[in-house]
């Protein structure tokens, strides 16, 4: 799916942007945030947001071109049972993740 942000906004003044690399607002310096196509969002739910790693977020972030898109190859983290753990601790379940499969920041 593509990117549902449509514009940006000032949460000072309320002046509206195109979307760009645009942090503060060039009329009061007040932060800006995203607006976005709620209703489109809000039909698609959940399964708006497919794949793996950052970009199964696309539609909520502000990159409309998929060419400025960039990944280091990361992937969600595996949940595992850690049976030990939980019975050395005296919790009835206990759950990890591994992030071993996430490339370490460059
Ligand atoms: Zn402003």
């Amino acid at each position: 799916m593509e990117s549902q942000a449509r514009e940006l906004r000032c949460i000072d003044c309320g002046a509206t942007l195109p979307l760009g690399y645009t942090l503060q607002c060039p009329t009061c310096g007040g932060l800006l945030e995203l607006s976005y196509d709620a209703d489109a969002l809000r039909r698609r739910g959940p399964s708006a947001f497919t794949g793996g790693g950052l970009w199964r977020y696309a539609p909520v972030l502000p990159i409309a071109d998929p060419a400025h898109r960039v990944s280091l190859g990361e992937a969600r983290a595996r949940c595992s049972t850690a049976r030990r753990s939980a019975a050395a601790s005296g919790c009835g379940g206990s759950r990890s993740s591994s992030r071993a499969a996430i490339p370490p920041a460059p």
